[in-house]
């Protein structure tokens, strides 16, 4: 199991799906439908970013008890990162860890357990992850693909990661009056007007200056159409970067309304946070597994970004990340601990048979 873990991670690794190489990313997803021969395989292709979704049936279930989710796509990395290489226990190379080893679990896991599930599992592969998962795990959804719980094989450690914050990109704009830089009072500054809703700000999220578990805005940008001096300028806009914790998922929206009263606020973007309860049957059955096989409780982790899961959630579906041990992902320098692969294939190995008897 070991090998056949390890030397599909290399075969991965040896492929440069970097998101913009098309041709890569098709020949990534062309390696493991060989591996994964014999079995249902749907073909999805949104924005030439094509994803698979596997089964061991002939049709697909309107539900899957569970989704293993990866993404074969990497981030770009030097050359050298793409010939991997194995140093003191660990196998070397860009998406060791995010997340071709994890990716590399799932399927040979996918293989030797899925027909003997008395339960529908399905096997997710994208490959647009790193840049937002709309056209690889979002497209699936909309073309109706669900699931009672989805893990995804993310470098975590062994730990489960239940939370990330949802992100708003938001336009704030405040009109005044314009009037001659002389005579002030026949105008009104929308700078300062802008100047009372940054205090504001300021107060109400003050800046993180070190990790914290709260939202938090970023002023990313502030400026008006004025250019000249002799004018009270009628116009001020910024551009805020909201991270909100799924704690203020409902409420962030009626927050900022409120916060500035007299603006015209223009939604770009709005990314919904990741929030499966600690609770969940699922989720215990995991933390169970993770303790069984590595003899101490997974960590549960809140991130400050979110993964695909994210798309999940988003139509309430719940789902976690829960991955092997590495690091330097997206960096110079990034590994996995090999014996941690067949630790995770263990930890998933657990929960899927522990599963069969509930
Ligand atoms: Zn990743």
């Amino acid at each position: 199991m070991k090998n056949e873990i390890l030397d599909l991670t290399k075969k991965l690794i040896s492929i440069e799906s970097v998101g913009s190489n098309e041709k890569k990313l098709q020949e990534i997803i062309n390696a493991v439908k060989k591996e994964l021969n014999g079995f249902t395989i749907e073909e999805f292709s949104s924005n030439k970013k094509p994803s698979i979704l596997v089964y061991s049936g002939k049709s697909r279930p309107k539900k899957f008890k569970v989704i293993l989710n990866g993404h074969l796509d990497v981030v770009a990395g030097n050359a050298k990162q793409f010939i991997p290489f194995e140093k003191d226990g660990k196998l070397y190379g860009r998406g060791a860890i995010d997340m071709k080893g994890g990716a590399a679990v799932e399927i040979v896991l996918f293989k030797k357990l899925s027909r003997l599930l008395p339960y529908p599992i399905g096997l997710q592969l994208v490959t647009d992850e790193e840049i937002g998962g709309y056209n690889g795990t979002q497209h699936q959804i909309k073309q109706g693909v669900r699931a009672d719980f989805v893990i995804a094989a993310e470098p975590t450690d062994y730990g489960i990661n239940n939370k990330a914050k949802g992100i708003i990109w938001v336009n704030v704009k405040a009109t005044g009056v314009a009037a001659h830089g002389a005579y002030q009072w026949r105008g009104e500054s929308a700078i300062l007007k802008m100047k009372k809703a940054l205090d504001m700000i300021e107060k109400k999220y003050p800046v993180l200056t070190k990790e914290q578990w709260r939202t938090s805005i970023n002023i990313a940008k502030i400026e008006t159409s004025n250019v000249t001096f002799n004018k009270v300028p009628d116009n001020c806009e910024m551009k805020l970067d909201v991270r909100f914790i799924p704690e203020d998922w409902n409420s962030i929206k009626k927050t900022l309304s409120k916060m500035f009263p007299s603006m015209e606020l223009e939604y770009q973007s709005f990314e919904p946070p990741q929030l499966t309860d600690e609770n969940n049957e699922y989720v215990k059955l995991l933390k169970q597994s993770v303790k069984v096989i590595t003899h101490s409780p997974p960590k549960i982790i809140s991130k400050h970004g979110g993964s695909d899961i994210r798309h999940y959630n988003g139509i309430h579906v719940n789902g976690v990340t829960c991955g092997p041990v590495g690091e330097g992902l997206h960096g110079d320098c990034e590994w996995v601990l090999i014996k941690s692969l067949d630790t995770y294939y263990k930890i998933l190995e657990l929960f899927f048979t522990k599963l069969k008897t509930k």
